[in-house]
């Protein structure tokens, strides 16, 4: 972060890259953060903004999950198939790091959802591993998130799902951040959220 408190470009560019590798959420969510380097754009007549999470900043206070106005939350958490290690034990995944990776199955979960997901990619138990999140699942508690900043790669994050957010003017969850992680951003007039992740039932249905 630069000293006063806006991200700088290649920040940007940093957390951008982790957006866009991080799932099919890709598109939208990183022209939101893209469009929040220029700060110029805030100035024009007819902006629109959206609010967002800045990954470097978060804490994983868990207020995500329950400060939101929707229930669940419109916060979800993604992971970075870039910028994971696609370990066989997961930080993110399992509550035991030193479980036996034959025990990977029936071993506690660090989701109380269970929307952390585990895929062989070889066949082998001991081979690499994918870890994606069910967004239908995810109530964004961050408690994955944490763990694997704390112990893994930091490939796992929340953001703010511009389909699911309401773009409240105050956002309940900025207001009761405690590192101050949720920021309003400038977004681009052709960006229309309803229908990005094929819900065109609009971002004030209930539905994921
Ligand atoms: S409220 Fe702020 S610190 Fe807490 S999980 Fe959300 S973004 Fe992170
Ligand atoms: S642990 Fe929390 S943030 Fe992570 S996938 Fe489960 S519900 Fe979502
Ligand atoms: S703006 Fe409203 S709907 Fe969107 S994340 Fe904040 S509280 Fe939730």
């Amino acid at each position: 972060m630069a000293d006063d408190g806006k991200l700088h470009r290649r920040e940007f560019l940093t957390v951008s890259g982790r957006i866009a590798a991080a799932c099919a959420l890709g598109g939208l969510a990183t022209r939101v953060l893209m469009k929040g380097g220029d700060n110029s754009d805030f100035d024009k007549p007819g902006t629109r903004y959206a609010w967002r999470i800045n990954p470097d900043n978060c804490v994983f206070c868990g207020q995500c999950a329950t400060a939101c106005v929707r229930r669940p939350s419109a916060v979800k958490c993604v992971n970075d198939q870039k910028k994971c290690s696609l370990c066989v034990v997961c930080y993110g995944h399992v509550k035991d790091q030193y479980v036996d990776s034959k025990k990977i199955n029936t071993a506690p979960k660090v989701c109380p959802n269970n929307a952390v997901l585990r895929k062989d990619l070889t066949g082998g138990i001991d081979g690499p591993h994918t870890y994606t999140i069910d967004q239908s699942r995810c109530v964004g508690c961050a408690e994955c998130a944490s763990r694997c900043s704390e112990h893994g790669s930091q490939s796992m994050f929340l953001i703010i799902r511009p389909d699911l957010c309401l773009n409240c003017n105050e956002c309940e969850i900025a207001k009761n951040c405690p590192a101050e992680a949720v920021e309003r951003v400038p977004i681009a007039p052709e960006d229309d959220f309803l229908g990005e992740y094929g819900m065109n039932h609009g971002p004030t249905q209930n539905g994921m």
